[in-house]
Formats: C-alpha cells, sequence, structure tokens
C-alpha cells in the first residue's frame, strides 16, 4: 500500500490534503478536493471509492464529478443536511455558494467497517469540528479529516461545530490503534505523538466551551 498526498492548493480549493490509497489493484481516494483530471496524472487504476471525511466545501468541491463517473462515495449519514446547506459546508466562504448532490451515495455509521476491493477500511464519526466529521482507519493509517492535524484541531466555531463534541471524539481518536495519522490539512504524524499532544487540546476546549 502507497499512500500519495495530493496538495488541492495546486489547483483549486486551498490546502486541502486529498490522499490517494493505491493497492496492488485499485486505487481508493480520500476526501475530494483535487479534481479527478489532477489525480489521474497520479494513477492509471481505477478509483474504487471516494471516502469523505466531512462535507466542508474543500473537502468535496470535486465530488460531484467522481459521483458522474460512476464511482462510489462514501460519506457519514450526518452529512445530509450539511451538503444541503450553503452556510453548512461552508461553500459561501469559498465564494462558491452551492448544495451537493450525490447520486452515488453510501452512508457511514459510526464504527462502521467496509470493504472496498479487499481493502478493508473503518470508519470513526468523530463530531465537533462539523457533526458529520469522521475519520478512516486502514492498515493502522488514520485519516483524520478536519478533526486532528499534525500540531492542532480543527475549528469548532463553524456551523454543526462543538467544543464539547470534540473533546469527547479527541478521546476516542486516543483509543484507537494507529500508528500514522493523515490530516486533512498540513503535514502526517504519528500516534505517540498526538497522544501526548490530545491532552492539550482537550483543555483548550474546555476553556473556549
Ligand atoms: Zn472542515
Amino acid at each position: 500500500m502507497k499512500i500519495v498526498t495530493i496538495k488541492a492548493k495546486d489547483t483549486e480549493s486551498g490546502s486541502q490534503n486529498t490522499y490517494l490509497i493505491k493497492g496492488k489493484d485499485c486505487c481508493i481516494l480520500i476526501d475530494a478536493g483535487c479534481s479527478i483530471d489532477v489525480v489521474k496524472k497520479h494513477t492509471d487504476l481505477p478509483i474504487k471509492a471516494v471516502l469523505i471525511t466531512h462535507a466542508h466545501y474543500d473537502h468535496i468541491a470535486n465530488i460531484e464529478d467522481y459521483d458522474d463517473a460512476g464511482i462510489p462515495i462514501y460519506i457519514s449519514e450526518k452529512s445530509f443536511e450539511i451538503l444541503n446547506d450553503i452556510k453548512s459546508n461552508a461553500s459561501d466562504l469559498f465564494n462558491d455558494p452551492r448544495t451537493f448532490v450525490i447520486k452515488n451515495i453510501n452512508t457511514l455509521k459510526d464504527e462502521q467497517e467496509i470493504d472496498i476491493s479487499g481493502c478493508k477500511i473503518k470508519f470513526y464519526l468523530t463530531p465537533g469540528h462539523t457533526k458529520d466529521s469522521g475519520c478512516y482507519l486502514f492498515e493502522k493509517v488514520l485519516f483524520s479529516g478536519d478533526t486532528l492535524f499534525s500540531e492542532g484541531i480543527g475549528r469548532v466555531d463553524l456551523p454543526t461545530g462543538s467544543s464539547q463534541e470534540l473533546k469527547e471524539s479527541l478521546s476516542k481518536i486516543k483509543d484507537i490503534e494507529y500508528t500514522n495519522i493523515y490530516p486533512g490539512h498540513g503535514e502526517i504524524s504519528d500516534k505517540q505523538i498526538q497522544d501526548k499532544l490530545i491532552p492539550k487540546w482537550q483543555r483548550y476546549l474546555n476553556i473556549i466551551r
């Protein structure tokens, strides 16, 4: 398994990290900040699924193109009202106010396991940054979206954000057996570092609640 980081800043919507998981015969994409054309420059293998960490604009900007290509989209069951609201999906902040309709949608519940072409991936609902925020665990790698960054946590002041929920989600992440963390923005990190930082973020979240 190889993970390629594709920075959306090279193309469209800010500094979002779209991750391409390259398996032996197929690929899986984490988030859709990058266009399908850019992703295809990194692989000739078919993209079997797009897994969305949360329905903020910078993570789903190109989702409809993947959907139109017939690629199954996986997203939290809590995402519907966020996809349908220009304030909740932050598209208004990115000066492209719109809602998103996904045809090939597969909704995920907390701790649901999915099998994509033999790749077993587990979804953890980790609300706080948004109520639909989640992480995906695949072979001890945790794709943490905007819940947890290498040196910070996601903001909680946008619609559906909650400092209390993020605090609880960070405890949940601490209990997950992962080795490396691939966040929705910034650099990758590891569990050792994050286990030390999480209590610090939780104290901060206590203050701002
Ligand atoms: Zn976000």
